[in-house]
């Protein structure tokens, strides 16, 4: 059985996924209000009551901001570690079906094997995701997914979580001209994003792809952009001139989420 995955949105302002594996559809982030999420269920052919479960890295607004909507007609089953569940709840007058897990640890929710591990950010306990689709007498297919978005720095953890996976999104936040010659972000904003714990620009993440080895990616998509300090055709030009120096890159295709519009197609593994 394959694994459909598809973006709805990610940028600065919003991200969200959704993962369907034969006995799950599952949400990754809910970073839209609980109206827009439902319209873009709606816009991929699917809806709020087919979701059986909601994935949260942390609790920052662009990740977490539809959970009291979308809690609104019932709670949902939201999987979180304690930090990001209770910096969410503070903020939320309803109750979350709260399903807590240990960070750095990997459990089952149906025929998937979630791992959350550990990434440096500016969160209370933020986390990236591996999902693993696992067969019939809890053998481990091939078919993994990896969803890792707001860092400073690409840890030799979170290297060695990404490094297995079929589906890849990255971070890819800022262009560092664009940031430094941004008038709007006061210079101590700057340096937070700039920080190991902040997130990560196009030169770190251009020369991790450029560096990695031994890598079963198939699809890579670069995620999180900042609309004021990143740009699309950019990226794309920077990804053009580091593309020859990546091993095997004839096994994989990476593509670029628009910030202003990141709904893409579904992929399958
Ligand atoms: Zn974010
Ligand atoms: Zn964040």
């Amino acid at each position: 059985m394959a694994v459909q995955f598809q973006i709805l949105g990610s940028s600065s302002s919003g991200n969200c996924a959704l993962l369907t594996t034969e006995n799950c559809k599952i949400l990754i982030d809910a970073g839209f209000s609980g109206r827009q999420l439902c319209n873009l269920l709606e816009s991929c052919g699917e809806s709020r009551d087919n979701i059986d479960a909601i994935f949260l890295t942390h609790e920052h607004s662009d990740h977490s901001r539809g959970i009291g909507g979308l809690c609104r007609n019932g709670p949902f089953k939201v999987f979180a570690n304690h930090g990001t569940a209770g910096a969410v709840q503070a903020k939320l007058n309803r109750r979350v079906g709260w399903q807590l897990f240990e960070t750095g640890g990997s459990f089952r929710y149906r025929d998937l094997e979630v791992t959350a591990f550990s990434v440096p950010h500016d969160a209370c306990d933020p986390v990236g995701f591996v999902f693993r689709q696992v067969g019939e007498n809890g053998a481990q297919s091939q078919k993994t997914v990896a969803w890792c978005t707001d860092l400073g720095h690409l840890s030799h953890l979170v290297k060695e979580r990404l490094r297995q996976a079929d589906i890849l999104v990255l971070e890819a936040n800022y262009e560092t001209r664009l940031l430094d010659e941004d008038h709007r972000r006061p210079w101590s904003v700057k340096q937070r994003i700039k920080s190991r714990h902040g997130h990560l620009s196009n030169d770190a993440t251009l020369e991790y792809l450029q560096n990695a080895e031994e890598t079963s990616w198939k699809k890579v998509f670069l995620a999180h952009l900042s609309k004021d300090c990143n740009e699309v055709s950019l990226l794309e030009n920077r990804l053009k001139t580091v593309l020859p120096y990546i091993e095997n890159t004839e096994a994989f295709q990476v593509s670029v989420v628009d910030p202003t519009n990141g709904l893409m197609p579904a992929c399958m593994v």
